[in-house]
């Protein structure tokens, strides 16, 4: 029904994951070949890929932030270490939170350029909630213009490099497939970020193409971008994600939530949005790991956690419904509670849980 990696606890049913001859996970596999990764021959692309780059507009990339450990780590190092003028960008989350608004400040402060985008709030909403009715996603809509907008601005701009952050694929479990590959295109957002959907979440939204402006992968549009490079900074040096929060809240004014975050033991990742929970949630009500999980498995990677800490910080925290969210959710999506909760009820995968006195149950017991 569900294994676990035996070294740490991502779950078989995760989306693209694969398991060795150990039992290993390839976010594990991955972790063990960073250790004799050629990272000198890594860094030699990344100064080739900047100087090509480099004075070639008013900016000489694009770097996407939202005021968290990560953005703020890739802008701080680009510019500290390679003197590179980023123009650094933000999509707007729907249902912000004060302190992703505070931090994302702090960092523009701190000395970046920054563009904030705020697309079409009603168009974005729609889309979160198809994405969220039709396939149990909680963002969908912004999670389409943190690829689509980017796009749009470096386009704009004149901008042919865009660095993201890490590969979740491969930094946390799921497809390798680019793992030494560094740069990607419209296809790989579609399939690996979007989970293949997007096609039929356009279609079913009927927005017109002017509603649709910062969403679309405008094809005409790429043809113009074909000397684009759009990466992850991931892949030209070792990813840190706890390095990243010390050196965002040493440089750029990173702050942490000061009470609990529901759902996991962190309380410096993820601090820009509301419907981060529910993302989480419904990821744990899906397949059976949640955010928790997710935030043990890089403790440890690093070697900072043992597999049994985990599972007790596991067995605590996943199980957590964002139940303080769920009347602002459902109001955000334009539905009853009632149909609310319907949604996650449908998306709950009953080999794995059950219901008892209302709320999802699992069957089943990490190990
Ligand atoms: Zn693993």
């Amino acid at each position: 029904m569900i294994s676990w990696c035996k070294n740490c606890l991502n779950a078989s049913t995760r989306p693209r994951i694969e398991f060795d001859h150990r039992g290993w996970c390839n976010a594990c596999q991955w972790m063990e070949e960073k250790k004799s990764l050629n990272w000198a021959k890594r860094e030699s692309e990344l100064h080739e890929l900047l100087e090509k780059h480099r004075g070639k507009g008013d900016f000489d990339c694009i770097v996407t932030v939202s005021g968290g450990k990560d953005g703020s780590y890739v802008a701080h190092t680009l510019k500290s270490r390679y003197g590179i003028n980023a123009l650094c960008l933000t999509v707007r989350p729907p249902m912000p939170l004060e302190l992703g608004d505070k931090n994302l400040i702090s960092f523009i402060n701190s000395g970046f350029e920054h563009i904030h985008v705020s697309v079409n709030q009603e168009s974005m909403r729609i889309l979160d909630r198809i994405g969220f009715l039709d396939f149990g996603q909680g963002y969908y809509g912004w999670l389409i213009a943190i690829h689509t907008a980017v796009l749009r601005i470096a386009n704009s701009f004149g901008i042919n490099l865009v660095f993201y952050s890490e590969d979740g694929e491969i930094e946390y479990g799921g497809s390798t497939e680019r793992k030494n590959i560094a740069t990607y295109g419209i296809e790989y957002m579609k399939k690996a970020y979007l989970n293949s959907t997007y096609d039929h979440v356009i279609k079913e939204s009927g927005l017109s193409k002017q509603e649709l402006y910062w969403f679309e992968f405008d094809p005409s549009l790429y043809k113009e971008m074909s000397g684009l490079d759009v990466t992850h900074f991931s892949y030209y040096e070792a990813w840190d994600p706890y390095r990243n929060y010390l050196v965002a809240k040493e440089f750029c004014g990173l702050e942490e939530y000061q009470d609990g975050v529901v759902g996991t033991f962190t309380n410096f990742a993820q601090n820009d949005q509301e419907l981060a929970s529910l993302h989480y949630y419904l990821m744990y009500l899906k397949f059976g790991f949640g955010r928790a999980t997710q935030d043990a498995g890089i403790e440890i990677r690093r070697g900072a956690m043992t597999r049994e800490q985990a599972i007790n910080l596991v067995n605590i925290y996943d199980n957590q419904p964002p139940v303080q969210g769920f009347e602002r959710y459902a109001k955000y999506y334009g539905i009853s509670l009632r149909e609310f909760l319907g949604v996650l009820d449908k998306f709950a995968n009953k080999d794995l849980f059950e219901k008892v006195d209302g709320y999802w149950k699992p069957r089943f017991v990490v190990t």
